[in-house]
């Protein structure tokens, strides 16, 4: 509910929702929140903003919201309430008694790309440190892991290459697996503006989205391939880049290494758009004319999603596209680049802090003695040198009986990750859940503990958005639950015999300052100060980095990988002879549990299932229907509409919706490299739903 009464002050925060991070005026009169203002002179969005930040908001004074602790012996036991400290040290004792009984390794936690990089950095501590082991992982395994492996592998670290500011300067625009208009909706319009202006566009999906056709906007090619079938297509690019002479040399010879044995690879004729055209399903001379406009078109700048990471070749893929930049010389400098669009608010800020297992803060391998060390002096705790468990491998160790007990931060893993029934099973099997979250969502269901987690706008500290932008997040009202969530870590891993103390949040961005390379210069006074820094930020970038890898790349040279194609095992079959690929729409944000609890669910009051009109008259189906959406591993019931946005033989869904939940048929399946799920691609049959 918004109320348009007059405010009396306001504070300068970031939006919680998507990975552009707007900033926005919180405007309050009293202590009532009255209205949320794009603000001017936010750097990421410039006065704009979308239907999310702007609007949904209230999900924060919502009155789902569980403000007390609670704990239960057993997920069929009621909850009941207590203090803080009750539930604290709740936890620590189980958590103990679970080490002590089953190994060290028996528990770990599940950081948040919903909370702030402070929150983020004293979980994956509490874990290393009081916890002891490295079992430690982030909701970013289940959509941008695939772009830490592949950048690291090609440039040398794990992120964006450009600002949003980049695109201006871009005269070819390629768009992979990615729907920025709904997803990324301010960007999207910056994107649009140069389009506008006369930039070309490249559109790379499955499905025919907005961008392609928009009031002034016509995509030059929509390369509109079969889901599962990116990296043949990438691979066929970079052949006509190789074989028709289009290689940068110079940019080759003088930034790169191992372009040889990798232009042998790509040259060879498997990879040609005439042999791969039947896996892509992209005529040939489609996908060489695209291929010669991003190699000659000029600045060509690559900006892909979650199409590109969450296959069982997403990391294959992040590889192939930074491949094709080097190629063609489109890196380091304005208006080229390889740029994961984030999907939430600090997936890689969570990433940043040292959330995956194998991984201390910035990027550094746990492995390493010296990384270590520094770690261990500072922290006054040995730390263990071998990566620990990521979250499906923690999931399986549960149903093994090995894995007892999960700390899950601000994250519905039971809604959001793949193949529920396994899931829950996994969560079932544990002696010990704890859920730190806003509402009982899915995964409390599974929970013997909630702890009430703080929405944005109680939080004080740092989101980090996709183009590596450091912001601000300032609190607007105290925490409604009476503690922080920073506060809940540090108490935990206190009472488990390590003590963690910080007096305010700008302590721990000192700490991670002090142990992060390219966090260096990073403070919450320079950020008020200058508004916002983009990392790497230290000594000899004192003011951020906008564009990465301008002289060197952050490896020395940039490195080409061969990305063979390999097809997913999830294939269609007679009895699933559809695939299903799935996606997010503009006003809600991933599985809903704010928007859904705000005025925005009226404009997707429920998740439907798009098919197209050969696929639905074979089956009877029209517009409206009830239809059963059924693979290999579960069924679910959603409402058709017919659409040829899909080709033939695709259907489409969204997951905003528990009632629906579009995971319970999503499969095991993941990328190679990180285990990321594979959404994009499950073999389904869809019937017209009989009535019992
Ligand atoms: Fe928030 Fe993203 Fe919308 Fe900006 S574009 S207001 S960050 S949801």
């Amino acid at each position: 509910v918004v109320n348009l009464g007059m405010p009396s002050r306001s504070v300068i925060t970031t939006c919680a929702y998507c990975g552009v991070g707007c900033s926005f005026k919180a405007e309050l009169r009293g202590d009532e929140l009255v209205r949320m203002v794009p603000y001017k002179n936010g750097d990421a969005n410039e006065g704009h903003s979308c239907v999310k930040g702007r609007f949904a908001f209230g999900y924060a004074t919502h009155p789902d919201r569980k403000l007390n602790p609670m704990v239960r012996d057993t997920i069929d036991d009621e909850w009941r309430e207590v203090d803080w400290d009750t539930a604290i040290g709740y936890v620590a004792d189980k958590m103990r008694e679970l080490q002590a009984r089953y190994g060290v390794g028996a528990v770990g936690g599940i950081t948040s790309s919903r909370c702030t990089n402070e929150e983020v950095y004293v979980v994956q501590k509490m874990v290393r440190a009081a916890f002891g082991n490295n079992n430690v992982d982030t909701c970013a395994r289940v959509c941008h892991s695939p772009t830490g492996y592949g950048l690291k592998q090609t440039f040398g670290t794990s992120a964006g290459t450009q600002d949003f500011r980049s695109v201006a300067k871009a005269d070819v625009i390629v768009v992979i697996g990615a729907n920025p208009t709904d997803a990324h909706p301010v960007f999207a319009s910056r994107m649009k503006r140069r389009l506008r202006e006369g930039a070309k566009l490249i559109v790379v999906d499955p499905r025919r989205i907005d961008l392609i056709r928009s009031p002034h906007i016509e995509a030059s090619h929509h390369l509109q391939l079969k889901p599962g079938a990116n990296v043949a297509v990438i691979n066929a690019m970079a052949h006509v880049v190789v074989t028709e002479g289009l290689v940068d040399r110079s940019f080759v010879d003088d930034r790169c290494e191992e372009f040889d044995a990798w232009a042998e690879f790509i040259a060879s004729p498997e990879n040609s758009p005439e042999v791969t055209e039947p896996i892509t399903g992209v005529p040939a001379e489609e996908l060489r004319a695209a291929a010669r406009l991003y190699a000659t078109g000029g600045n060509g700048a690559i900006y892909y999603g979650l199409g590109v990471t969450e296959h069982s070749q997403g990391s294959t893929m992040v590889m192939g596209l930074a491949n094709l930049a080097m190629a063609t010389g489109n890196i380091g400098r304005e208006g080229v680049g390889v740029n994961p669009l984030r999907g939430q608010n600090n997936v890689q800020g969570s990433c940043d802090m040292g959330s995956f297992p194998h991984e201390l803060s910035g990027y550094r391998h746990i492995s390493d003695d010296a990384v270590r060390g520094v770690f261990e002096d500072l922290w006054g705790r040995s730390l263990e040198p071998e990566p620990g468990l990521r979250i499906p491998n923690m999931f399986d160790a549960a149903v093994a009986g090995t894995f007892r007990g999960l700390f899950v931060q601000g994250e519905d893993i039971a809604q959001s990750d793949p193949n529920t029934q396994h899931v829950t099973a996994a969560l079932s099997a544990m002696e010990l859940v704890v859920v730190q979250d806003l509402f009982l969502n899915e995964t409390a269901k599974y929970a013997h503990v909630f702890l009430p987690g703080t929405s944005f706008l109680e939080k004080d500290g740092t989101f980090t958005n996709a183009e590596r932008r450091i912001n601000r997040v300032r609190p607007v009202m105290a925490p409604r639950s009476g503690k922080h969530e920073w506060e809940v870590a540090c108490e935990i891993a206190t009472a488990m015999g390590y003590p963690m103390t910080y007096a305010h949040p700008r302590e721990i961005m000192d700490e991670i300052a002090a142990l992060t390379p390219t966090f260096a210069g990073v403070s919450f006074a320079k950020l008020d100060k200058l508004g916002s820094v983009q990392w790497p930020c230290n000594d000899a970038a004192p003011e951020g980095t906008p564009t990465m890898h301008v002289d060197t790349f952050v490896r020395g040279k940039g490195r080409f990988v061969p990305t063979p194609f390999v097809p997913t095992s999830e294939r269609s079959t007679r009895r699933f002879p559809l695939i299903l690929t799935t996606g997010r729409i503009l006003s809600q944000y991933n599985v809903g549990a704010q928007t859904r609890r705000t005025g925005n669910v009226a404009w997707h009051p429920e998740d439907v299932l798009e098919i197209h009109p050969h696929d639905a008259e074979e089956r009877g189906i029209t517009t409206g229907d009830e239809v059963t959406l059924t693979s290999r591993v579960g069924e679910t019931t959603l409402h058709a509409v017919i659409s040829d946005r899909m080709p033939v033989g695709v259907v489409y869904t969204t997951f905003h919706h528990p009632v629906t939940g579009a995971n319970v048929v999503t499969t095991e399946n993941s990328d190679w490299a990180t285990n990321c799920p594979e959404y994009k691609v499950t073999a389904v049959q869809v019937g017209l739903r009989t009535s019992a």
